[in-house]
């Protein structure tokens, strides 16, 4: 499938071409290909606008048409098609005032952020390439499309553009590029956090996250960030020397290690999800929690979506006997796996304690019920949960 999406593309860009369009593959895919990395998904820049695309392909999905975007489907597969543009002024620091499409390639090329990206492929997999991206791709370093302090001033999310792409390809950053982000740290406190946090989460991720991690202290552009900002979490984030798996296990990390800083003041903070709120808060009590519990219990609680999250923080902090693959193993053979499976329910524990009046002591005692069937302390059979509820209980 995924070799087979460099073929789709290029039938995608020569279908527009039979229509006396320009067509191209660029950004992202291009460079991933030049270096030899996987590519998951590819976008094509075309002379063409929206409504011409979507008369060419029978399902498009006008995902962004003001700014000359469209998702193609071709094949059941999805390629976002833009329109070539320029960008004018960013005077909210958001979005473009005006986009102006355009009809040359290389002015397309020319608003795009660094020379690594801003290269253009043509059907037969020809490169064109104006800014030397190429040759900065060979030595490994990041470099902007024209000044850095202009492209930087122009939209400030670039120099977390910049970090971010440091922390996945393990790329310098060009002096110049260096220099404009000190320069211009200040204004990344006019992009909205969300995109902010879009960036700093792939920066988590990458494999040269320590590398990243001295530029954005050397820039200052740290600084800029929320909360990590603050003396007592840099000094945290600076023994952080792993990259991790996501957002919630970074929270999870830094609340682990300063504890000062509740779950929801990152979240708040940082504008993030309920769900990633709930993920980071069950992280830190299992991680707490282990080996203090037993295993099964521990694990029991476990969602599989959290299970490298969950493994990865073990070893931070020293403590992982297990393998991801040890961990599913313990789960597979847990008696049951939710408490939809328990035997009794809170209507049954009342029935088993007719004369009490309802309380949280029936909460406790599914809670306690749900531990003691998963420990394997009492079988999942009512009647066996029932005498060992009313003998504890009496
Ligand atoms: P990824 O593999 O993470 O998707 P990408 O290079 O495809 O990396 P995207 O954020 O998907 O990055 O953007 C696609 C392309 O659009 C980039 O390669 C770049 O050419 C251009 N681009 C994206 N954001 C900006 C920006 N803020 N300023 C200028 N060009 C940008
Ligand atoms: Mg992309």
């Amino acid at each position: 499938m995924k070799a087979n999406l460099f073929k789709l593309a290029q039938q995608v860009v020569q279908e527009i071409r039979n229509y006396g369009f320009q067509a191209y593959i660029v950004g992202g895919a291009v460079r991933d290909s030049i270096l030899g990395r996987t590519v998951d998904d590819i976008d094509i820049a075309t002379s063409a606008y929206p409504d011409q695309i979507q008369k060419i392909f029978p399902r498009v999905i006008p995902t962004g048409i003001e700014h000359g975007t469209v998702l193609v489907r071709y094949q059941s597969t999805s390629f976002e098609v833009t329109t070539f543009r320029t960008e004018t002024s960013y005077s909210d620091f958001r979005r473009p005032d005006t986009v102006k499409f355009v009809t040359d390639l290389r002015e397309d090329l020319a608003r795009r952020d660094f020379t690594m990206n801003a290269i253009a492929m043509d059907q037969s997999l020809q490169l064109i390439d104006p800014y030397h991206g190429q040759v900065d791709i060979n030595n490994k370093i990041i470099r902007t499309v024209g000044r850095a302090q202009e492209r930087f001033l122009e939209d400030p999310l670039r120099m977390m553009r910049a970090i971010r792409f440091q922390s996945q390809l393990g790329f310098e950053l060009a002096e110049e590029v260096l220099h404009a982000i000190y320069d211009n740290r200040k204004w990344l406190d006019k992009i909205a956090v969300e995109r902010i946090a879009v960036e700093w989460e792939k920066t988590l991720k990458g494999n040269y996250f320590s590398d990243a991690k001295r530029s954005l202290f050397r820039t200052g552009l740290v600084n800029h960030l929320p909360i990590l900002s603050e003396d007592i979490i840099q000094q945290s984030l600076q023994r952080l020397n792993s990259s991790l798996p996501s957002l919630a296990a970074f929270i999870a990390y830094m609340n682990l290690t300063v504890s000062e800083i509740a779950i929801a003041d990152w979240t708040n903070s940082w504008k993030l999800s309920n769900q990633l709120k709930k993920s980071s808060r069950l992280l830190v009590q299992l991680v707490q929690d282990y080996p203090k519990e037993p295993l099964k219990w521990l694990l029991y609680r476990l969602p599989e979506d959290l299970i490298e999250d969950f493994t990865i923080l073990c070893t931070l902090f020293q403590k992982n006997p297990f393998t991801q693959e040890e961990i599913k193993m313990v789960q597979k053979n847990l008696v049951i796996k939710d408490r939809q499976d328990l035997a009794i329910n809170g209507k049954d524990i009342i029935s088993f304690f007719p004369n009490r009046s309802k309380g949280s002591w029936i909460q406790n005692l599914l809670l306690e019920t749900e531990k003691a069937v998963v420990t394997e302390l009492i079988k999942n059979d009512k009647n066996d949960i029932r005498e060992w509820l009313q003998y504890d209980n009496q």
